[in-house]
């Protein structure tokens, strides 16, 4: 068997102001035992796998990129003494334009990583400024460009529309800009307002001015039909690829596989539970570090949950519900279980079925969250 694998890395240089990932600005005091604790956990870990080995690694945040070299290759070295990675594993790096040099580019190349996922958000410096990113425009060009010169062959790069200040206009330029860099993944994420942001205190005190509802669909409507007509399919709800440079790790989690998370906040899926490390950094360290469990929350979701999520997590790709899969992991006809719900959502153009598969149309991508709350156990 083969499994996925992510670190967390709960570590910004400063928060955005959308933002609300598990990490914590600053935090340099932490690092040191932030990554002992790390290999701790991973150590432990590492006998979960007996007779299986991990094809994916995806250390992601945060922003790992702001540990130093050292740490980053203590990191590496310790996955590498636990784990079985497979010789092509695609092993992903998440960072940000600002935070990459070439000695932590070299530390990464030297640790298997194949694969780096900028945050990029925009092109657009006064866009980046009003959403609190630390970098320019001109620092994401510079990152891809030192990414590529330091020989990593697989470069991602993550846009965001409805962002403040952000029109049609200069969203279809950064969607053109990313385009043109030598990147084979796009992925396009639609600001949500969450809780708790200082976004979110700006919207309470009407001080945040967000494209109207139009120009939000403007921009979507532009990335959904722009990026593919450029090469880039749409493969999943937000995220595009050039042919064979889809991220193997994130469909292991749409596919409804199994894997482990390790640090603070991860999430694991494993034998059936889905398990969450604490989200907090000190309490992290000090659990680790005392030989006690990380783990603050386990549950196994019952039957009809589980059917459901892996209905949802399927939807979200372009392959859709294969009937064939759904019948093998549950023992049950997808048809027999859904097809009241899926001939309603199909009345209401929202999902496509073939013979043995349901899809979301175009339309269903848009609304999603209508198809997705349609297959909630009642
Ligand atoms: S860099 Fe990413 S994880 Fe860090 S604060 Fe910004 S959005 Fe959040």
């Amino acid at each position: 068997m083969s499994i996925g694998l992510y670190v967390h890395i709960p570590f910004c240089i400063k928060k955005c102001l959308y933002c609300d990932f598990p990490s914590v600005a600053g935090g340099e005091e932490l690092y040191a035992a932030y990554t002992a604790a790390l290999c701790r956990e991973i150590a432990g870990k590492g006998g979960l796998l007996s007779a299986g080995a991990v094809d994916t690694v995806y250390i992601g945040g945060g922003t790992p990129t702001v540990l130093p070299a050292d740490c980053l290759a203590a990191i590496g070295r310790c996955l590498r003494a636990s784990f079985t990675v497979t010789e092509d594993a695609e092993f992903t790096v998440e960072s940000n334009p600002g935070t990459l040099d070439g000695e932590k580019l070299a530390a990464l190349r030297a640790i298997g990583v194949n694969r780096v996922s900028l945050g990029v958000q925009a092109f657009d410096d006064a866009v980046l400024a009003a959403a609190g990113r630390i970098h320019t425009a001109a620092q994401a060009l510079e990152a891809v460009a030192a990414v590529r010169a330091a020989g990593f062959g697989r470069v991602s790069v993550d846009l965001m529309y409805g962002l403040p200040g952000q029109t049609a206009a200069s969203f279809r330029a950064g969607l053109e800009r990313a385009a043109a860099l030598p990147v084979g993944h796009i992925s396009v994420y639609g600001l949500k307002v969450e809780e708790g942001t200082p976004f979110a205190g700006l919207a309470a005190a009407g001080r945040l001015a967000l494209p109207d509802e139009d120009e939000e669909e403007a921009m979507y409507d532009l990335a959904t039909s722009w990026l593919p007509a450029r090469g880039f399919a749409r493969y999943e709800i937000s995220n595009y690829a050039r042919p064979g440079d889809e991220c193997r790790h994130n469909l292991k989690y749409w596919r409804y596989e199994p894997y482990i998370g390790v640090g603070a906040a991860a999430h694991s899926f494993w034998q059936e539970e889905r398990l969450a490390n604490t989200a907090d950094v000190r309490d992290y360290i000090g659990r680790v570090t005392a030989g006690e469990t990380p783990v603050a929350s386990c549950e196994r979701p019952d039957g009809a949950v589980a059917m459901a999520e892996y209905v949802f997590l399927a939807l979200r790709t372009a392959a859709g519900v294969s009937y064939a899969d759904f019948a093998a992991s549950f023992g049950r006809g997808f048809p027999e279980r859904y097809g009241a719900i899926a001939a309603e959502l199909s009345r209401r153009g929202l999902v496509a079925a073939g013979q043995d598969y349901l899809r979301l149309t175009a339309k269903g991508q848009k609304y999603g969250n209508i198809v997705f709350a349609a297959f909630l156990p009642g």
